[in-house]
């Protein structure tokens, strides 16, 4: 039998393929598991031998991280690591790692997509022909996308990426972001009510946290003075969504562009669905077949960095890093 130098164990995965996994814990001479198990006892069982993990939607609880002595790293597909106990990890001197870059391009795509469709109304032209309506009239007016400004909500990775492409359309760039210093590139910072006052399309792009969440709702709609496209592609409970929908049926916004929802998959009664000003997807922002193949090799190489003992991309517990059991050096 081949005698393997590391043991790296899948707790779970959904992407139907671990070639790039395989491929990444190949070079190094690691065994690779996929356990697929999702309770306390089979996990412990599955990765007591493990020195690292990669991690889905499998909660490793404080129990589960200490049934595991040889635990080196976990490294969490994609960027959220709420299925990992840190303080546990912490303690134990595990270090847990993610993917927070993986699919910039895309949501920043997918945003741009949403106020083209909207402004040109695409979508809307689409269902009118294709149910026998031949009328541009039906869709008038239809403004000009030079000139007009955006504000962004959050202006970090996507946001700055937003900007950028967006500029090439003649748009300017307006963001409020409490935490940063400096803008990026091409956007102007400014107070949370001016992006709210003065811009024509509005795009949210900060985390849900406990101070993001409803940070839109009705008292911020009333104050969008330009009935603005309205963009989220963040987290559907940033926004208040009775407030949106009350803001979409009184014609304080024009329009929205909703990848997230605060219910996802929707109630068929959510009139949003209904409304022709809307545009939906399902939560897909993050998706291409390349955003995936890259998330997956680079999740597997935060794992075998550690392995080889050195630090990988992106640790979330950086303090951990004095303290960990891979005598990584900070
Ligand atoms: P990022 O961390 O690079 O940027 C987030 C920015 O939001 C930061 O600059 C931060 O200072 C700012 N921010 C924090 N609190 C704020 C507040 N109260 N008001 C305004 N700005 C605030 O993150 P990112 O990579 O740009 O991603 C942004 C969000 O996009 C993520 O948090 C995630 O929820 C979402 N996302 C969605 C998908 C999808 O498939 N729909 C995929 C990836 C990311």
């Amino acid at each position: 039998m081949e005698q393997h130098k590391y043991r790296v164990v899948i707790t779970d995965c959904d992407h139907g393929s671990i070639e790039e996994e395989k491929d990444e814990f190949g070079k190094i001479g690691a065994e690779l598991i996929l356990a697929q198990v999702q309770e306390e006892e089979d996990l412990i069982r599955a990765c007591k031998e493990a020195d690292g993990l990669i991690n889905q939607y499998a909660l490793l609880t404080q129990k589960v991280l200490q049934g595991l002595p040889k635990c080196k790293v976990v490294s969490r597909y994609g960027v959220g690591v709420d299925s990992v106990d840190l303080k546990a990890a912490t303690d134990l001197g595990i270090i847990v790692a993610n993917v927070p870059d993986y699919c910039i391009d895309e949501v920043s795509n997918q945003t741009i997509a949403m106020i083209l469709t909207l402004i040109r109304k695409t979508a809307f032209f689409n269902q009118k022909v294709k149910s026998n309506q031949w009328d541009f009239h039906l869709g008038i007016p239809i403004y000009r996308i030079h000139g007009k400004t955006l504000g962004l909500i959050g202006s970090g990775r996507i946001g700055l990426e937003v900007a950028k492409k967006i500029s090439a359309f003649g748009v300017k760039v307006i963001a409020f972001d409490p935490y940063l210093q400096k803008a990026g590139e091409g956007i102007e910072l400014t107070d949370f009510d001016t992006v709210l006052k003065e811009s024509d399309f509005i795009s949210v792009h900060c985390p849900l946290n406990e101070s993001t969440r409803h940070l839109i709702g009705e008292k911020e709609f009333q104050k969008m003075a330009k009935k603005p496209l309205f963009i989220n592609t963040s987290r559907g409970p940033i926004i208040d969504e009775i407030a949106l929908i009350q803001a979409l049926e009184e014609g304080i916004i024009s329009g929205a562009g909703l990848d997230v929802l605060e219910k996802e998959p929707p109630d068929l009664q959510n009139p949003l669905l209904k409304m022709e000003n809307v545009i939906l997807s399902p939560h897909i922002s993050f998706y291409s077949v390349e955003s995936i193949s890259e998330l997956k090799r680079r999740t597997a190489e935060n794992v075998s960095a550690v392995l080889l003992g050195k630090l990988p991309k992106s640790v979330v517990n950086r303090e951990v890093l004095g303290k960990n059991r891979a005598f990584i050096a900070p």
